[in-house]
């Protein structure tokens, strides 16, 4: 049989070789794909499309199906601005969403499919373009991470001066498209808008554009659900070598307040300051000293340190000096303080909110005492994002199989966001878990999305069920977690 075959195809000498017929186009979506970033970068497998349709932020089975579709269909990874445009036109075509995704660590979900479609990875367009030291600006590739950027302006003797606590994986887009308020350097250097000076975009409609003024405002924060972030221009800083840090140990939670608020106060910002309980502080730098830590990071220039005001601030609130290996091993930490508790754990479950520091203390005690009468293991930390404004993460760590236990630690952190609206703060990270509070956290900004998502997404492709809408709705949720808190305190009567 092989012989024949063999002999079949064989073209015998002298003999004109047959034109072989040009090969059919594959008109499929995968060959369509194909067609505009070639064979390597794109698929179709299971394994990366599980890999690409998650985060940091295992969630057990029930919430998938909420998501209805939550794996993607296909995974492509793009290198230019024309190959994003070429993809755009197939998924409008198709009618298939536009999932962008940086570092996928934001979590609730934010680069996480909801209705299948095609993951769009960034990241191989990590280029920068230009640095330019006289004006003081860079201009780069979305993709490019923190971590690497950060690297190369070194180089130069030049700082972007913020980022996230995740640099070593997020990448610039992923942040602004997050809205960047609040990371390490932001209480000095301001916020990632504040560094914005202009971004390149590609609209789910396929238009690209330049833009400059408002415009930004309404892709920062935006999760993709307009378009695609593939260029920015941002202002830079000259490099600041030396940092300092100061940790400070407190029994009490209202003294460690007291203090944070003060020393953020102060007119001498620190790059970072942080603050977190006991529970946290076990998986990174365990506190010998007291309960709770305020961590506080500043510039080693002359004149910057306010060393005398946070003996004297944290002297008069009871605070206790950890000691300089402490407090630099506190900085050294910075990138894995907040999530080290994930690997001690089955699941880690959050919730981060934006809050007034003169709310924190309120917010904290709440959450100390549902740990204790609801005998959660919950662990928290703070980090100042503005001099008034902190990003508050509430976590607890549990085994998702244990159903009510769970529930009722969601039931928890659903109850800290709705007092953090009433309370003047909000959820931080939107995404596809955050959505349902939009109505309520962010009234204005929903109407303003809303808008802008009918221009820039006409064919809606972009990012669904985040921000402008979402699967579920609040009172389903709410009334859920109520159901659930009432099942849980029967069930413990009945058990008695
Ligand atoms: C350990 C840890 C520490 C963190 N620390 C901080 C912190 O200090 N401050 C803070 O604010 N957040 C923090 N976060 C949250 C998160 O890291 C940031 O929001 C981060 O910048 C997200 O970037 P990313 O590249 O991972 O984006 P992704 O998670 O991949 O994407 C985020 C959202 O942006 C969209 N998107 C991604 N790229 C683009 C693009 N090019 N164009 C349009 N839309 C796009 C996605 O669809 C998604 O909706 C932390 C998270 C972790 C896990």
């Amino acid at each position: 049989m092989y012989h024949e075959v063999i002999e079949m195809t064989e073209t015998k000498i002298g003999s004109k070789p047959e034109p072989t017929p040009p090969a059919a186009p594959d008109t499929s979506i995968l060959g369509q794909l194909r067609e505009v970033v070639g064979e390597e970068r794109v698929s179709d497998s299971e394994l990366e499309r599980v890999v690409y349709s998650g985060d940091p932020s295992s969630l057990p089975q029930y919430h998938y199906r909420w998501k209805g579709k939550y794996l993607a269909d296909y995974v492509v990874r793009v290198e230019n601005v024309n190959e994003i445009e070429e993809v755009l036109k197939v998924a409008r075509e198709h009618k298939l969403p536009i999932i962008p995704r940086g570092g996928a660590s934001s979590c609730m979900g934010s680069s996480s499919p909801s209705r299948g479609g095609i993951s769009l990875d960034i990241k191989p367009m990590n280029k920068i373009l230009e640095v330019n030291k006289e004006s003081m600006f860079i201009r780069v590739e979305a993709g490019v991470t923190f971590e690497r950027l950060e690297n190369e302006l070194e180089k130069q003797g030049l700082t972007l001066g913020i980022y996230p606590s995740s640099a070593k994986s997020a990448v610039i887009g992923g942040w602004i498209a997050c809205g960047g308020r609040g990371g390490i350097g932001t209480p000095y250097y301001g916020s990632l808008r504040e560094h914005t000076l202009s971004l390149s975009v590609a609209g789910g409609d396929g238009a690209v554009h330049t833009i400059e003024s408002e415009d930004i405002d309404l892709f920062s924060n935006s999760y993709g659900i307009l378009g695609v972030i593939f260029e920015v221009t941002l202002k830079v800083h000259e490099l600041a070598h030396e940092h300092k840090t100061f940790s400070y140990g407190f029994r009490d939670l209202q003294g460690l307040c007291n203090a944070m608020m003060e020393v953020a106060g102060l007119e001498k910002k620190p790059i970072y300051l942080k603050i977190a309980d006991e529970e946290l502080q076990k998986y990174s730098n365990p506190l010998g000293n007291g309960r709770f830590v305020l961590t506080a990071t500043y510039i080693d220039a002359p004149n910057n340190i306010p060393s005398d005001e946070l003996s004297s601030i944290t002297g008069k609130n009871d605070g206790v000096f950890l000691g300089e290996e402490f407090s630099e091993k506190e900085w050294e930490l910075r990138y894995d303080a907040e999530f080290n508790p994930k690997e001690h754990t089955e699941t880690l479950m959050f919730q981060e909110l934006w809050m007034p520091i003169d709310r924190v203390y309120e917010m904290l005690s709440a959450y100390e005492s549902y740990r204790k009468s609801h005998k959660i293991s919950a662990l928290w930390f703070g980090m100042l994002g503005t001099p008034d404004g902190m990003r508050l993460e509430l976590m607890t760590m549990i085994n998702a199989d244990q159903y009510l236990k769970f529930i009722s630690s969601k039931g928890i952190l659903h109850k800290m966001v709705k007092k953090a609206i009433k309370s003047g703060g909000a959820p931080y990270t939107i995404g596809l878990q955050n959505s349902i509070y939009m109505t309520r956290a962010y009234p204005d900004r929903l109407v303003e999305m809303q808008e802008a998502k009918e221009k820039w997404d006409p064919d809606g492709i972009m990012n669904p069920d985040r921000v402008t809408s979402c699967l579920t709705s609040f009172r389903r949720i709410d009334v859920l977690f109520a159901l659930a808190t009432a099942f849980r305190r029967l069930s413990r009567y009945v058990g008695k």
